[in-house]
């Protein structure tokens, strides 16, 4: 016998109109792939990142115009807590809220634990981990003021799993999955859920930028790289998309995932469940 199955989109499209999203270091890779998934959503964004700024417009532009939402850009350094909060004043004396927050902005630096540069250990602490400290605290009394948040921590596999050689990467992601709960269990009553996604690898200017030295450092071919090095602990030998971790955040950003806080879900072809 056929059981009929009903069927329905997933989100329904402009399902966050009216919504102000922050996404830290959205000029490039994952955090514009999602950007761009709330911008379709019909969310109005605030970009943030490095670049170049006639780059930046440009994108500005163009996410304004494919997905008629206003558009707005924050050069704030991650790595300076007096620029973040000035990003955050900015935000809410612009927009008069800000109900989605993602904070993304992250580097990598691979090097032996014993030759890891101290001001890199400083930096990459800072970017990954201390600014959504900052960002979080200075945006959730505006949260809390409308009785609505979602605070998505782009983490990654390697907040829930270390590697070697990225000991300040692997202490950040899992510092910042730590935030995750904390958030989560203060702002349970609230309206405001805060989670964390841990993307396995993705193919970004991130990723990109890890090849060639591995391919150096190991004297094999870049597809071996991609296969044997990088994607070694991904069962499903495939990077994940930005538009499959856009998809998701704007899934928990959604009424439908009110219930859902505090997790650290893993988006990885399976890395984490060895
Ligand atoms: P990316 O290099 O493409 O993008 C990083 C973004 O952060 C850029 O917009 C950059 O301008 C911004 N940024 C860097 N330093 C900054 C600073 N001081 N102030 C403000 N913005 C700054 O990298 P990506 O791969 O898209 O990484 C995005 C996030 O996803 C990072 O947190 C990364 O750790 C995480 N992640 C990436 C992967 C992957 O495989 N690419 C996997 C897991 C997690």
């Amino acid at each position: 016998m056929n059981i009929p199955i009903k069927t329905q989109a997933s989100v329904p499209s402009h399902v966050l109109a009216g919504k102000v999203a922050l996404v830290t270091g959205s000029t490039s890779g994952i955090g514009l792939g999602i950007a761009r998934a709330l911008a379709a959503a019909g969310a109005d964004i605030v970009l943030n990142g490095l670049g170049m700024a006639s780059e930046i417009g440009r994108t500005r532009e163009q996410i304004a115009a494919e997905f008629g939402v206003k558009t707005s850009y924050s050069p704030a350094d991650m790595t300076s807590p007096k620029s973040i909060a000035e990003m955050i004043a900015a935000t809410i004396a612009e927009s008069g809220r800000l109900d989605i927050l993602i904070n993304n902005a992250g580097i990598q630096h691979v090097a032996p634990l014993d030759q890891f540069p101290a001001e890199k250990w400083d930096q990459i602490l800072a970017i990954n981990l201390s600014s959504a400290f900052h960002t979080t605290r200075l945006a959730l009394p505006a949260m809390r003021r409308n009785g609505f948040g979602r605070i998505v921590n782009v983490a990654s596999a390697h907040g829930l799993v270390g590697s070697p050689f990225k000991s300040a990467y692997v202490a950040a992601k899992h510092g910042i999955v730590g935030l995750t709960k904390v958030t989560a269990l203060e702002t349970a009553e609230d309206g405001i859920t805060c989670n964390a996604i841990c993307p396995g690898y993705v193919y970004t200017p991130l990723v990109e930028a890890q090849i060639d030295g591995q391919a150096t450092a190991h004297g094999i071919s870049r597809d071996q790289v991609i296969r044997d090095v990088l994607l070694a602990q991904q069962p499903n030998k495939r990077f994940a998309t930005v538009e499959e971790l856009g998809a998701l955040t704007v899934f928990l950003a959604t009424d439908a995932a009110a219930s859902i806080t505090g997790i650290a879900l893993p988006v990885d072809g399976g890395w984490t469940a060895h």
